[in-house]
């Protein structure tokens, strides 16, 4: 992808150059746990392939990547508690969402009761 900064934290991360707990991980994705938790359990799930934004994933990451990458997703979801209790799934695109890192990524949030959307989004990712 031209645009793609591959020194962005998640692509070091792809290449080994900085630790992560992993939760999941697939041919085509890695899951592993945000390292600033905005609720008791917080994962973060990317997609191997380089890939700034959702538009950029799926209009030229390939049937299997983007696949590989769902898959991902859901399978990061079964840790406990979440199976049971239930869980979010946030995707920040772009500055007006906040996107910190400029990799695709989803965030997987639970561990407790998260609220209604709109006001949880705002109370997990704004700080203004
Ligand atoms: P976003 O604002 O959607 O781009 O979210 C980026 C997320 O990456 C934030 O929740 C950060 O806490 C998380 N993060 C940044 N650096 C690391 C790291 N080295 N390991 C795990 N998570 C990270």
């Amino acid at each position: 992808m031209s645009g793609y900064d591959d020194q962005n934290t998640f692509a070091r991360i792809l290449r080994g150059e900085i630790p992560c707990d992993i939760v999941y991980e697939n041919e085509h994705a890695l899951a592993f746990f945000d390292i600033n938790p905005q609720a008791p359990v917080h994962i973060l799930v990317v997609p191997k392939g380089s890939y700034i934004s959702i538009q950029d994933f799926t209009q030229t990451a390939s049937a299997a990547e983007v696949e590989g990458f769902w898959a991902a997703v859901g399978e990061a979801a079964r840790v406990d508690p979440l199976i049971d209790r239930g869980f979010r799934i946030v995707s920040n695109s772009g500055s007006d969402a906040h996107q910190e890192v400029p990799h695709f990524h989803v965030h997987i949030l639970g561990g407790r009761p998260l609220g209604p959307i709109l006001n949880k989004y705002r109370d997990v990712f704004d700080s203004n």
